[in-house]
């Protein structure tokens, strides 16, 4: 990961890496405030532009952009990887002392990074952006905040509301984020479970520079079960616990049915306890199935250990062999 020369063995004092998809609209905005903001926030700099498999003009963009100024460089995903797996690239090739993670569509502000970077010197490992959420809509903003308190009580590394993906790593932090091999990220997750000492800077929520949103309502679910499936054991009891209080249930009800035939006699011709008990148990089943098959997908996925991006080309040169994150 370090590269040659430098002081502390690091080539540059500051990586920023960016995931770009579907970008062309934003880079030259992007491009022209980094230029104008990195150099006061360390004496050496390189930016690392992750085309994530775009089908606009990112990647013709990006060699442009490295051909006019070589502290630009580039990485190009063979296709769309998702933004997960297009940090990881940005990271495993990041050579600075420093790295820091962003977006390309300006809406985590590069001026922050005066206030973030400097963190690091004074012992913090991690320094995160936390986004105040006042202009967003209000339904996202409850749903968020049901959301980050169910999976708290859920989960057993703590997330925070407003903490994205925007934030500075020391080296060390980025090696050990490296280090964890597993094919499903969710990188808010693994962010928390690596610990180190975190410190968190505030900013105002900023809205898209250009382009539009990437993330569909789909995507965001998807996005939730994963933060929850990715990182603890618990649903899968939850659901043993939610089967055996319905079998419970079910078996006091026919106690009760029972009783009452023997009392008074078989009045009922007893089609609602069948209609009950089928829906039932198998709403029960259909659930238990449901979350086993999450993790069953999930070890599936483990066990074939493709690598988790594919490149395409960089800035280094065409055709290089992929890199592989273990
Ligand atoms: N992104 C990516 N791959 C994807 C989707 C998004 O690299 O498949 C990048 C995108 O270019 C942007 C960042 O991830 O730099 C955040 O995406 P977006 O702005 O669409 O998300 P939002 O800000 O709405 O959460
Ligand atoms: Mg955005």
């Amino acid at each position: 990961m370090s590269g040659p020369g430098g002081p502390d063995g690091h080539a540059v004092a500051l990586s920023v890496v960016v995931p770009c998809y579907n970008e062309e609209e934003s880079l030259p905005q992007l491009v022209k405030v980094l230029g104008e903001v990195l150099p006061g926030v360390a004496d050496t700099f390189e930016v690392i532009l992750v085309d994530d498999g775009s089908r606009d003009r990112t990647l013709e963009m990006l060699r442009e952009i490295h051909a006019a100024d070589s502290r630009f460089r580039y990485l190009a995903l063979s296709r769309n990887f998702g933004k997960e797996s297009a940090m990881l690239a940005g990271l495993s090739q990041a050579r600075g002392a420093a790295v820091a993670i962003m977006d390309g569509d300006l809406q985590h502000p590069p001026q922050l990074l005066t206030e973030m970077v400097p963190l690091l010197d004074e012992g913090y490992h991690q320094v995160v952006a936390r986004r105040t959420r006042d202009q967003d809509p209000v339904v996202r903003t409850f749903l968020s905040r049901i959301y980050y308190r169910m999976i708290n009580r859920l989960i057993d590394v703590q997330l925070e509301d407003g903490v994205g993906d925007f934030r500075v790593l020391s080296s060390e932090a980025v090696r050990a984020l490296l280090s964890l091999g597993e094919t499903n990220r969710f990188s808010k997750g693994l962010f928390a479970w690596i610990g180190f000492p975190t410190a968190v800077v505030d900013y105002e929520n900023v809205s898209r520079e250009a382009g539009t949103t990437k993330w569909r309502l789909r995507d965001l679910f998807n996005y939730g079960l994963d933060g929850v499936i990715s990182f603890n054991y618990r649903p899968l009891r939850l659901s043993i616990w939610f089967g055996l209080i319905v079998m419970a249930v079910a078996i006091g009800y026919a106690g009760w049915v029972l009783a009452e035939a023997v009392i008074h006699g078989n009045s009922a011709p007893g089609y609602v306890t069948i209609i009950c008990a089928v829906t039932g148990f198998g709403g029960v089943q259909l659930i238990l199935l449901g979350v086993i098959g999450e993790y069953l997908g999930r070890i599936y996925a483990e066990t074939k250990r493709r690598p988790l991006f594919l490149l395409r080309e960089s800035s280094d040169g065409p055709g290089r062999t992929p890199i592989t994150v273990d």
